[in-house]
């Protein structure tokens, strides 16, 4: 196997969490600031905890400030939207994460938008999807914010080449797009979904494909072009008995397959997956920084 094709992100996000935790130094050093990030996690989903913990354990690791507030599933939509603006008020916060997803009697768009702009370190509040789209200063949501790092970082030529991006959701499919049109970039972009007609029509002319469906190994060897370059968002559980635990986690190319075929791939996991947690940390530091907004 020619690991050379491999884009390992953890190794790259092992990189930037080391610039991360040696700014935040000089940053406490220079100004006393220590970056603080508000974790709001509400019910008992096994996944949302897990996150939660891994985020905070970065914080740790970083030497940043944490804090995580667990409310029970049925907490009022009010209580949370209390809980939020206390954060906004607090000048030890400088990014605020409300766990997604949220119970079914909390609005979440509302919950979104009662968050500080200036603290929405995962990027998803209007104003910030907004300044994405117009290419001004924003925070950037933390996934395809790591894609672009994992494109810049292992040198992939990006300039006029025919990007497809698969999925069009508001944390994945939507802003990589429009990461992949900006001038640093420079790709031609195309977005499919489910409703696209002929998905091969486009990866077979795809240089990099960018792939957030959420359909385990759907992406085949005969859907891409010679020496393309894929990015594998997808993160699926599969039976799989020869596992302790009962299942794998897979993405949603067929790396196997494609692997002869690429010139470049991303692993799943190892490869986006641990890139988005890095981001959330070099966000929360650029906010205490007062980088993005002043
Ligand atoms: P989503 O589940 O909100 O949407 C899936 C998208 O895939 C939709 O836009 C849909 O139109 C498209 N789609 C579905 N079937 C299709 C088909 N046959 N042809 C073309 N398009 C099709 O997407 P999401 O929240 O962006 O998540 C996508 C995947 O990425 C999931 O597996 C998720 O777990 C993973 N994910 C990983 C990270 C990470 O940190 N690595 C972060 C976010 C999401």
């Amino acid at each position: 196997m020619d690991e050379s094709k491999i884009i390992n992100g953890k190794e790259i996000s092992d990189i930037i969490k080391a610039e991360v935790k040696r700014e935040t130094e000089e940053l406490k050093a220079a100004t006393g600031i220590t970056p603080g990030l508000a974790f709001i996690l509400i019910g008992d989903d096994p996944a949302s905890e897990v996150y939660v913990r891994s985020k905070g354990k970065a914080c740790d690791s970083l030497g940043f400030y944490s804090v995580t507030e667990k409310l029970q599933s049925n907490v009022s939509e009010i209580e949370v939207l209390d809980l939020i603006q206390r954060f906004n008020d607090d000048n030890n916060i400088h990014g605020i994460l409300v766990q997604l997803p949220l119970p079914r009697h909390i609005n979440e768009e509302k919950v979104i938008e009662a968050i500080d702009y200036r603290k929405d370190v995962d990027g998803f509040h209007p104003v910030n999807f907004g300044r994405l789209v117009i290419g001004s200063s924003s925070y950037i949501p933390c996934t395809p914010y790591g894609i672009v790092e994992l494109l810049k970082r292992s040198k992939v030529n990006t300039n006029g080449a025919n990007a497809v991006v698969i999925g069009r959701s508001n944390i994945v499919g939507k802003p990589i797009a429009n990461l992949m049109l900006r001038k640093e970039i420079n790709s031609t972009v195309s977005i499919c979904h489910s409703a696209t007609n002929d998905l091969r029509d486009f990866t077979l002319n795809a240089d990099i494909i960018i792939v957030a469906m959420g359909k385990a190994e759907f992406i085949k060897s005969d859907m891409i072009k010679e020496g393309s370059v894929v990015i594998d968002v997808g993160i699926n559980r599969v039976d799989d008995t020869s596992k302790q635990r009962g299942y794998r986690l897979t993405g949603d190319v067929d790396f196997n397959s494609c692997f002869e075929k690429v010139s470049k791939i991303t692993p799943v996991p190892g490869g986006v997956g641990p890139m988005t947690i890095a981001m959330l940390m070099k966000n929360t530091l650029d906010s205490a920084k007062g980088k993005i907004y002043r």
